[in-house]
């Protein structure tokens, strides 16, 4: 595994890989990799001919108040996961080779982030569409891989890679769990022991929650009514639970076809999302 830390060196090595004709997988990340993020880079790894990973926290995507500065990091261990993953080429810039000057012109989002962490979060997804601009313009990927955990993400994304005809399939990989139940995430390292215990719940008020969907009994508020009820008992602080079609991301009267149900719980340092997907 090549690892390179400058935008002039990434070139580089992909000038080989693009004249050898082959299909590039990228796995853009925030690093302090998991069994989720490997599970992004085992599928990248089956369906192409090399796989770029890269790692980097962008400042871009945090507000003045998040954990930009707290956030896990762990080089040391994260190269070891990409070797083992065979990662052939592991990008990881600093903030200044990304950034080396404020940013002449700002992306702005304009469907799909009004609701959510779009809402929640001012400026997130728009921090996010930045980065992936310059990173796809940089690997210029056959196939991009992102985590259904962050279903809004994946929903924007499909818009920009259309809207912007970048020429690359998206591809999306399922939730990775804990045993329990609780979605692997980096901030997970950040709950105290209470918190962890009782974090799993957040997944089985969904399952509850679609299975009362699936049933085709109750509306979208009796549905977030019934778990608004089992989430009041744990300590921490609901953010959102919504539910609407997807990818639209569109208020549905009557629950039919593609639906999430959505929930961001915040524990004291660190806040989780979830979700389910499902078809009625
Ligand atoms: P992050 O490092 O949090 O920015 O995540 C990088 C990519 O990994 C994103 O596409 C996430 O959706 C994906 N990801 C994070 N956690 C999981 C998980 N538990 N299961 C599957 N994919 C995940």
């Amino acid at each position: 595994m090549k690892i390179v830390r400058t935008q002039a060196e990434l070139l580089e090595q992909l000038n080989n890989v693009r004249q050898e004709k082959k299909s590039v997988g990228f796995v853009p990340t925030m690093g302090f990799l998991h069994e989720g993020h490997q599970s992004l880079l085992t599928k990248a790894k089956e369906q192409n001919d090399y796989v770029v990973l890269s790692i980097f926290v962008n400042p871009l995507q945090f507000g003045p108040n998040e954990d930009f500065d707290r956030y896990p990091r762990n080089e040391v261990k994260d190269t070891k996961i990409a070797e083992e993953a065979n990662v052939d080429l592991l990008f990881i810039p600093s903030v200044e080779e990304i950034y080396p000057r404020p940013m002449s012109i700002k992306m702005n989002v304009v469907q799909r982030t009004n609701v959510l962490c779009g809402k929640k979060r001012e400026g997130h997804f728009d921090g996010v569409v930045t980065i992936l601009t310059k990173l796809f313009h940089l690997i210029q990927p056959t196939r991009a891989y992102f985590g259904l955990k962050d279903a809004q993400q994946v929903a924007i994304i499909e818009g920009l890679i259309t809207d912007f005809s970048f020429p690359i399939h998206l591809v999306t990989v399922p939730t990775v769990r804990e045993e329990d139940g609780l979605a692997k995430s980096s901030r997970n390292v950040y709950l105290n022991e209470n918190e962890r215990a009782e974090a799993p719940l957040l997944q089985k008020g969904l399952q509850k929650g679609q299975e009362l969907a699936l049933s085709k009994k109750y509306t979208s508020k009796e549905i977030i009514d019934q778990l608004m009820k089992e989430y009041d008992r744990l300590s921490g602080e609901l953010d959102y639970l919504e539910i609407y079609s997807y990818p639209e991301l569109e208020v549905i009267q009557e629950l039919k076809g593609q639906v999430i149900i959505a929930v961001a719980y915040q524990y004291e340092k660190a806040r989780l999302i979830d979700n389910t997907i499902f078809t009625i």
